[in-house]
C-alpha cells in the first residue's frame, strides 16, 4: 500500500485519515486530490449524507477499476457535534476497509493519539458513566472491548492513587535531567552522552543545574506553589559520582519547598552498571522513595546486540544490593520486540522477573525512533513479526494479572511495533505518581537540566504549552541562565494570580 488516494475527504479531516492509513503501513503516502497525476493503483472514494439523527458514509475501495470493497457506516449523533460524527464515520469506514484489505486488526480502532486515557478521563469529567464511555469508545472510535477495559482499569487505579487528580494542577512536579550514561545503547534517543565523552564537562553541567534548581526553588517558595513529585531521569542520574549526587540532593532539600512533604521522590538508576554501595547510601540518606533498575531483557545475547554494556547477572546483583539496603520500591523496564527476541526469550525474562518481584514494571513495545542506531541499520536488527509482538503483549498482560500487578498508566508511540502500547503496571499502592502526572497532563512539570522538557498546564484553562532545555551538555552550559529566566517568566504567567483562585479552580 505504497500510495493510496482518498477522494471526497474535506481538508479538515485529511490529516486524521492519513494517520489511520499509516496505522497499517507507516511509509504509505496518501493523496487527496483527484487529479490525473495520481501514481498509485489504490483509491477509496467517500460520500457522506445525513438524516436528523445520524450520519452515513458510503465508501468504495478500488484497485484501478476493480472494486475491492464497499462499506456504508451509519453513526447516530447522540448529542455529539455534527462535524465530530462526520469525521468519525469517515475514519470508521476507512479503517474497516483497510482492515479487510490488509487482514490486520487495529485494536485501538481509529484512535491514533498518544494518550488514550486522557480521552477516557475527559468523558468521565463530562459526567458520563462507565457504560456510556464504553459505548462511545466502541462506537465512535472502534476501540476493541479489551482496550476499553484496560483504559477503565487504569483510570480507576489513577484515581485511587491520586484522589485529587482533577485538582492537582495548582501544584507542580519537577523533572531533573542528567544527560550522562556510562556508554550509549543502540536504541537510545534520549538526551544521553557518554560520561567520559567530549560534550561538556559534568562539573560545568552540574553548576548550571544547581543554579536552575536554586532559581526555580526560590520562585516556588516565594509564590507558595507546592511540589507534588520530583523525578531524576536522563540519561542515567546515577552515572555521576556519589559525592556529586550527594551535593545535588542536598541542594534539592535546601532550595525546593518542603521536600519532606513531596509525595514521591524518584531517581532512575536505569543502568545497573552505575549502581554502587556508596550511591545507594546517598539515595537512602536523602530518602529517595523509588528507583528504577532496568533489565530490558534477561538474555545476555540481546543485551550485547543492543549495546547495553551490562550483563543479566549484574542487573540481578544490583537489584538485590539496592533491595537489601532498604531501596525496596524498584521499577523495572522490560521491552517487547528487542532484536532476536521472540516468545521464548520474553517468557524467560518474565520468569526471572518473577523471582525478583519488583514493585512496578513498565512494559514497552519497541519503537523505531527515527534517530536511533537501530532505525538507521534496520536490516541488521531482526525483530519479531506483528503477530508475535501481539502474543508477547498478551502474555505480558496475563502474567501481570496473575502476579498481582495492576495497570496504572499507558501511552502509545508513533512507529511502535504492532501498533500496540507501553503499559506501566504496579503492585497496588506502589505506583509512580510522577508517571501519572506526566501521562495525564494534569499539572505543570518543570523540567530542569539537559534535554528536560517543561510542560506548562495552565491551572485555570488547562491549556498546554511546552518548553525544552537544550539537549547537549555544552549547549546547556552556554545558556542555562537564559533558559532559567524564560521558565521563571512562564511560571509567573501561569501561576501569577492562582493564589487568589486556588480554592475555586474551574472544572475542566
Ligand atoms: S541507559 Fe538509557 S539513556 Fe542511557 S544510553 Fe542507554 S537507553 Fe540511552
Amino acid at each position: 500500500m505504497n500510495v493510496i488516494q482518498l477522494i471526497g475527504v474535506e481538508d479538515k479531516f485529511q490529516r486524521a485519515c492519513e494517520r489511520v492509513v499509516q496505522l497499517f503501513d507507516d511509509e504509505s503516502k496518501v493523496l487527496f486530490e483527484s487529479g490525473s497525476d495520481f501514481l498509485g493503483d489504490l483509491s477509496i472514494s467517500f460520500k457522506t449524507s445525513q438524516s436528523d439523527h445520524a450520519i452515513y458514509t458510503e465508501a468504495v475501495f478500488k484497485e484501478n477499476d476493480k472494486v475491492l470493497g464497499k462499506k456504508t457506516v451509519k453513526l447516530e449523533r447522540n448529542g455529539h457535534p455534527l462535524k465530530k460524527v462526520e469525521k468519525q464515520t469517515i475514519l470508521y469506514t476507512l479503517l474497516s476497509l483497510l482492515e479487510e484489505y490488509t487482514q490486520m486488526e487495529q485494536p485501538w480502532g481509529v484512535l491514533t493519539g498518544v494518550r488514550p486515557t486522557k480521552l477516557y478521563h475527559s468523558m468521565r469529567k463530562e459526567g458520563k458513566s462507565k457504560k456510556e464511555i464504553h459505548k462511545e469508545l466502541n462506537e465512535l472510535y472502534l476501540l476493541r472491548p479489551e482496550k476499553i477495559d484496560l483504559l477503565g482499569k487504569i483510570v480507576d487505579r489513577q484515581l485511587a492513587v491520586v484522589p485529587d487528580l482533577d485538582e492537582v494542577r495548582k501544584e507542580v512536579s519537577i523533572y531533573i535531567g542528567i544527560p550522562f550514561c556510562p556508554t550509549m545503547c543502540a536504541y537510545c534517543t534520549f538526551p544521553a552522552y557518554a560520561i567520559n565523552g567530549k560534550n561538556g564537562s559534568v562539573a560545568e553541567f552540574l553548576t548550571g543545574l544547581h543554579y536552575e534548581m536554586e532559581q526555580t526553588g526560590n520562585w516556588l517558595k516565594e509564590n507558595n506553589v507546592k511540589v507534588t513529585t520530583i523525578y531524576f531521569g536522563g540519561g542515567t542520574p546515577t552515572s555521576i559520582t556519589a559525592s556529586e549526587m550527594d551535593a545535588l540532593y542536598q541542594k534539592m532539600y535546601d532550595v525546593f519547598p518542603n521536600v519532606d512533604q513531596v509525595r514521591e521522590l524518584t531517581v532512575e538508576a536505569g543502568r545497573p552498571d552505575t549502581i554502587t554501595q556508596d550511591k545507594i547510601d546517598v539515595l537512602n540518606k536523602w530518602k529517595v522513595d523509588r528507583i528504577s533498575v532496568n533489565p530490558q531483557s534477561f538474555t545476555n545475547e540481546t543485551l550485547k546486540a543492543i549495546g547495553r554494556h551490562h550483563t543479566v547477572e549484574e542487573t540481578i546483583d544490583k537489584y538485590h544490593l539496592a533491595y537489601k539496603n532498604g531501596l525496596t520500591n524498584i521499577n523495572m523496564d522490560l521491552i517487547i520486540g528487542l532484536p532476536g527476541e521472540g516468545m521464548e526469550e520474553f517468557a524467560h525474562t518474565l520468569a526471572v522477573t518473577k523471582e525478583l518481584r519488583p514493585t512496578s514494571l513498565t512494559v514497552h513495545t519497541l519503537s523505531y525512533k527515527r534517530a536511533s542506531q537501530m532505525t538507521k541499520y534496520k536490516e541488521k536488527y531482526k525483530v519479531a513479526t506483528r503477530n508475535e509482538i501481539h502474543d508477547m503483549m498478551t502474555l505480558a498482560g496475563d502474567w501481570m494479572n496473575k502476579e498481582g500487578y495492576v495497570p496504572y498508566y499507558l501511552y502509545r508511540q508513533k512507529n511502535i511495533l504492532g501498533n500496540l502500547e507501553n503499559v506501566g503496571y504496579a503492585i497496588p499502592d506502589q505506583e509512580s505518581i510522577y508517571n501519572i502526572m506526566i501521562m495525564e497532563e494534569v499539572q505543570t512539570i518543570i523540567g530542569l537540566g539537559c534535554g528536560a522538557a517543561s510542560k506548562w498546564i495552565d491551572p485555570m484553562t488547562g491549556k498546554i504549552d511546552r518548553f525544552a532545555n537544550p539537549k547537549e551538555p555544552q549547549a546547556y552550559i552556554n545558556s542555562y541562565q537564559t533558559y532559567t529566566e524564560k521558565k521563571i517568566g512562564a511560571l509567573e504567567k501561569l501561576f501569577g494570580n492562582i493564589n487568589e483562585n486556588k480554592n475555586s479552580l474551574p472544572s475542566l
